[in-house]
């Protein structure tokens, strides 16, 4: 069984693939999410062990890239905070499974083998609500059959609003999740993106999906309006 680390701090990789190789994986390092790609894109490994803060592109959007042109090798991604929301969107990004640093070797070798066995099944990643999908890898959306194009940060919201369906959200929920922090605007522009996004998914279809809650923020009814 053949191994990818891609691992950016040195000692952490020279002690994987040490723990690794005594476990009888052949193992081959990547310091940096740019090789990292290169290399699993180049060879054909039985799986990958992925950081997500690297330099170059993160690990997030090596995973992203990797499923996008349809490689599949089982990946398991190493989060360094204990966010959820980390975890929450290795899952999105098409990574099988995750681990929080720091973790034992013996955790590690176990949730590897788990996931070599399971080995590489094509999973896309789609969301849905009744009949309205997402594909966050490819960020295209659906209405049906109906394809609708939207700009990225419309996807964005709607894919927030889409992973919180049946929930309240505020607008300041929506504008910490998809704006970036160095955004000091009105968080009213929130208004403008659900506005457009009505337009698109919702009335051409009759429908009306996304729901004012007054006072509160939006809702993305779950059973597609
Ligand atoms: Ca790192």
């Amino acid at each position: 069984m053949r191994i990818l680390v891609v691992e950016d701090e040195q000692k952490l990789a020279t002690s994987l693939k040490r723990g690794l190789e005594a476990d009888g994986f052949a193992v081959d390092i990547a310091l940096n999410g740019d090789d990292g790609l290169w290399m699993a894109t180049e060879h054909d490994y039985d799986g990958i062990v992925l950081d997500i803060m690297l330099p170059g592109m993160n690990g997030y959007k090596v995973c992203g890239t990797l499923r996008d042109v349809g490689n599949w090798t089982p990946i398991l991604m190493l989060t360094a905070k204990d966010g959820e929301l980390d975890e929450a969107e290795a899952l999105d990004t098409g990574a099988d499974d995750f681990l929080r640093k720091p973790f034992s070797h013996l955790v590690l070798v176990a949730r590897l083998r788990a996931l070599l066995r399971r080995g590489s099944t094509e999973r896309p990643v789609e969301m849905s609500a009744d009949d309205l999908r997402l594909d966050p890898n490819q960020r295209r959306c659906w209405r049906g059959d109906v394809e609708v194009e939207l700009t990225s940060r419309e996807f964005s919201v709607l894919e927030y609003l889409i992973r919180n369906a049946s929930m309240v959200v505020s607008k300041q929920d929506i504008l910490d999740h998809v704006w970036d922090y160095d955004f000091d605007g009105d968080s009213n522009i929130i208004e403008v993106y659900v506005r457009h996004l009505r337009k698109k998914i919702d009335e051409p279809f009759g429908r009306a999906a996304i729901q004012t809650v007054r006072g509160s923020g939006y809702r993305l009814n779950a059973d597609g309006g």
